[in-house]
């Protein structure tokens, strides 16, 4: 199980990874981008099974790196997650292909509820 996060914020990213350490009991790895140019860069490199992709970046943001990800496998598993609950933004990440939207930050019992959701 190979899992991508993609935040800007450093302390976002570490906080994730937290709890996905905390709530994951196979063998797992993460690796990490800061933007969303990043993001799609590891993707294609690593091919992760899970990203989780924050909204908000500078250099490429989520809503540009979701098109990316999706053109490039458009069964790509994309978690959006983000401060930003608009209903705007959730239509649109829906529409354009996300698999859910969670809002930060994810507690533990959250992230059980999506990796057993999304881990296959
Ligand atoms: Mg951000």
């Amino acid at each position: 199980m190979n899992i991508l996060v993609t935040d800007d914020s450093k302390m976002a990213r570490k906080m994730l990874i937290k709890t996905l350490d905390d709530c994951i009991t196979e063998e797992h790895e993460i690796y990490q981008a800061s933007n969303g140019e990043e993001c799609v860069e590891v993707y294609k490199d690593k091919k992760p099974d899970l990203i989780f992709l924050d909204l908000t970046m500078p250099v490429m943001d989520g809503f540009e790196a979701l098109k990316k990800l999706k053109e490039i496998n458009p069964n790509v598993k994309v978690i959006i997650v983000s401060a930003d609950i608009q209903k705007g933004s959730l239509d649109r990440v829906l529409k354009d292909g996300a698999k859910d939207f969670v809002k930060k930050p994810i507690d533990k019992d959250k992230m059980k509820i999506i990796f057993n959701k999304f881990r296959f």
